[in-house]
């Protein structure tokens, strides 16, 4: 039965109930009212009369004024006649009346009969008022009856419909919401079973299809995240540089065959262990994840990247990248880390490629420093005049041979100084040098390429300055190079100034020139290996400053360099005691 039914036949019921107490209960009263009435009517009315006709009869005097009240009480009484044989004693009383007003003897006897006239109706009007108030008294207690019955059964029936009703209506609510909430907590088998006719079973029927198809999305979505999560592992699997996953505490979540490889563990020792325990018992594994802390966007001490590890008796090299994994989950805005993923980038062939390059480089340019160094002094000695007079085309010529053999000394012993780099073969001999030497010697290597240029060397150093503890040669070969490009990016006429200052423990010497200057976004880049600012045409390799960061580096120094456009650039470096 539908809600909306079942809520105005209660209500209607009630209603009726209502009406059906108020009539028999009406009734009842009115009932009781007409025997009331009756008895007053009937009965107490001759009561009356009879009682006033004895007050006449018994005035001292019963002269015409009592006789006329006597009569009128009489007549009252005779159409007042409502009992059986009422009738016949009031025409008695009248006859006996007659008698008493036509005779003249002694009235007393008749009026003794009068007397018992009246008493006889007075008697009654009597029983019948008692007998009337008992009727009265019957209909009076089959009203309660009534009544009472009627009220039970109303109370019991609304009684029914006030626990009943509302249990109806809110059951089936309670086992709805229950159901959304098992349905909000993903339990998408929950389904309801409400009476089919009502309001309810529609609303039934539509919950539960809506539960059918959630339940049928989630199984072919889980379906789907299936097949990704297994396609993802087989690509993972498949990569040939070894991954690790870790969940947000350290524990290894997912790990591919390259990476079970290179750890020397099997797969079960692995997943699900936390790595920091590993890290105890396995050199890699600590060193996999030495890096690995806070949150992702913190700022975490940078390692080595590159690494290398022996596999299968080889040696190979990995870079290793750590990636924090964070996320923003649904309705919050904070990020949260989830985990890292460590991924080892092989790099063996680019490193044993960069190792035959740089054995290449240190061949070559070793192989051709003899012959350039040859022909150096070859032409030394045809610019002398022990081998015959040379005329002034012959003397051009040898100048540029000799220009350009100084260039190829240059690159040879700049890529020779890269390979020992490359190797890791810097050899460092530190003893304490003469600063005022080391910048002596190198004006003097750099003064006839000044000369050539144009260009005036000045040099402002403090006094009485310590001998500073170097390789003077490495150092040397530094500050040349600085010099030799502070001449070539000079414009012909300027002043270069070379510079030495102390500030405590720190010497620091400096190249300052009024060139082109380096643009601001090259600064960075201007000591990277290779690297000449775009649009200068100067030859050069782009290895100079490179080297001279190397050998500054090694030193424990540092080296930089402060420029500015069109007004000139100073470089400089310090040297630690
Ligand atoms: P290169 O052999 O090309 O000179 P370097 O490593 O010595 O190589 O210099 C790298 C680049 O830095 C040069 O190509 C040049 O563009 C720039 N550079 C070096 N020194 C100066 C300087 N004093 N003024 C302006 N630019 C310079």
């Amino acid at each position: 039965m539908k809600i909306k039914t079942k809520l105005t036949l209660g209500v209607g019921l009630l209603f009726l109930l209502i009406i059906l107490l108020s009539l028999v209960s009406g009734g009842s009263v009115l009932t009781l009212k007409n025997d009331t009435n009756n008895i007053l009517k009937a009965n107490y009315n001759s009561l009356n009369y009879s009682r006033k006709m004895m007050i006449s009869l018994d005035e001292e005097a019963y002269d015409q004024t009592a006789k006329k009240r006597f009569k009128a009480n009489m007549e009252l009484q005779l159409q007042n006649i409502t009992e059986t044989g009422e009738g016949e004693i009031t025409q008695r009383l009248k006859d006996h009346v007659k008698e008493l007003n036509a005779t003249d003897q002694n009235k007393e006897p008749i009026r003794q009969l009068i007397r018992q006239d009246i008493l006889q109706i007075m008697q009654l009007n009597m029983t019948a008022i008692q007998r009337k108030s008992k009727l009265a008294n019957d209909s009076s207690d089959d009203a309660l009856f009534w009544i009472v019955l009627t009220g039970s059964s109303c109370f019991l029936i609304a009684f029914i419909l006030l626990v009943q009703l509302p249990r109806n209506i809110s059951k089936p609510i309670k086992e709805l919401t229950e159901s959304i909430r098992q349905i909000a907590s993903r339990n998408y088998k929950q389904r309801v079973a409400f009476e089919s006719h009502s309001e309810f079973g529609d609303l039934a029927k539509s919950f539960n299809t809506m539960a059918e198809k959630l339940d049928e999305y989630n199984s072919t979505q889980l379906a789907e995240v299936l097949y990704e999560k297994k396609r993802i592992e087989t690509l993972i699997n498949n990569m040939n540089d070894p991954v690790i996953g870790l969940d947000e505490h350290g524990k290894i979540m997912f790990v591919n065959n390259e990476a079970i490889n290179i750890l020397n563990l099997s797969k079960s020792d692995l997943l699900g262990v936390a790595a920091k325990e590993l890290a105890l018992s396995n050199d890699l594994v600590r060193s996999l994840i030495r890096d690995m802390k806070g949150i992702a966007g913190k700022n975490v001490p940078k390692e080595d990247p590159f690494m290398n590890i022996f596999v299968n008796g080889k040696e190979h090299y990995f870079e290793k990248e750590l990636v924090p994994i964070s996320i923003i989950p649904t309705g919050e805005r904070e990020q949260q880390l989830i985990g890292n993923v460590i991924i080892l980038r092989n790099i063996t062939s680019f490193k044993e490629l960069e190792f035959a390059k740089t054995n290449f480089m240190a061949t070559i340019s070793h192989e051709l420093k003899t012959p350039i160094s040859s022909i150096k002094m070859s032409l030394q000695l045809l610019e002398t005049k022990d081998v015959g007079t040379i005329n002034n085309d012959q003397r051009q010529l040898i100048s540029s041979i000799r220009e350009d053999n100084e260039r190829l000394l240059k690159i040879t012993g700049e890529l020779l100084n890269l390979s020992q780099i490359e190797t890791g073969n810097i050899k460092l001999f530190m003893k304490p040098s003469d600063p005022y030497q080391l910048i002596h010697q190198s004006v003097e290597a750099t003064l006839k390429e000044a000369e050539y240029n144009q260009i005036k060397i000045v040099v402002q150093t403090e006094e009485n300055l310590p001998l500073i503890s170097m390789d003077m040669d490495k150092t040397q070969w530094v500050l040349i190079n600085l010099l030799i490009n502070a001449i070539h990016y000079s414009p012909k006429g300027e002043t270069i100034t070379i510079s030495l200052k102390q500030d405590s423990n720190k010497f620091r010497f400096e190249v300052t020139d009024h060139g082109g200057g380096i643009s601001e976004e090259y600064v960075s880049r201007i000591f990277d290996r290779y690297f000449q600012v775009p649009g200068i045409s100067k030859p050069g390799t782009g290895l100079g400053l490179a080297i001279c960061k190397e050998f500054i580096e090694a030193q424990g120094g540092i080296i930089g360099v402060e420029s500015q456009l069109a007004k000139g650039s100073t470089f400089y470096f310090l040297i630690e005691q």
